[in-house]
């Protein structure tokens, strides 16, 4: 039987899985949703197999903060016709979970190789994107989702939330029957944040 404590090199968001009650107590920055443990917060996982609680870890030293190159992992929470919000949770690659997240705009006219005219068809709320940083002004940092490999690597469907299908250039949520557009990233589905 597996002892002592293992830190899960995967990151998690709010609302994810990754216990049920029986199996690991949730402690700081997980909750408890119908015998579900789900994440409140983003970082690592750390799962205590003697206790049998599960928190995430906090970090305690200082990292450099993003800055433009950096490619990063962020959360879209703000979408209008030619904008996207997003909070940028970490550059890919560094261990540093920001918390709070920076704040990172996604705007149409960087996405001149995308052919879509409203960034509703590029990116929603909820949605896991992989950016790069191309400036930071005004204490905002500049994003790209332009180039091999950027876009949406997660998305969920807007009515039941299961994660939505990869089907060709489109995303599909099988239980609703929808299909969504977006900028797909060719890592959807499998990009693995570390
Ligand atoms: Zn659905």
């Amino acid at each position: 039987m597996v002892s002592g404590v293992v830190r899960r090199e995967e990151i998690v968001v709010p609302g994810d899985r990754v216990a049920v009650v029986e199996e690991f107590e949730p402690k700081y920055g997980f909750y408890e949703d119908l015998g579900i443990v789900r994440s409140s917060m983003v970082g690592y996982p750390v799962f205590d197999m003697d206790k049998r609680i599960v928190y995430i870890e906090k970090t305690l030293c200082r990292y450099p903060l993003p800055k433009p190159g950096d490619n990063v992992y962020c959360l879209v929470y703000e979408v209008s016709d030619r904008i996207a919000f997003a909070h940028i949770l970490k550059v890919v690659g560094r261990s540093k979970v920001f918390q709070p997240p920076f704040t990172g705009i996604l705007h149409i006219s960087r996405l001149k190789k995308i052919k879509a005219d409203n960034m509703r068809d590029i990116v929603k709320p909820g949605d896991n994107i992989y950016a790069s940083i191309v400036s930071y002004c005004n204490n905002v940092y500049h994003l790209t989702i332009s180039g091999p490999g950027f876009g949406v690597i997660l998305a969920r469907c807007p009515y039941c939330g299961s994660i939505l299908e990869r089907k060709e250039q489109s995303l599909v949520c099988v239980r609703c029957n929808v299909t969504e557009q977006r900028r797909i990233s060719k890592y959807y589905g499998n990009f693995k944040v570390v």
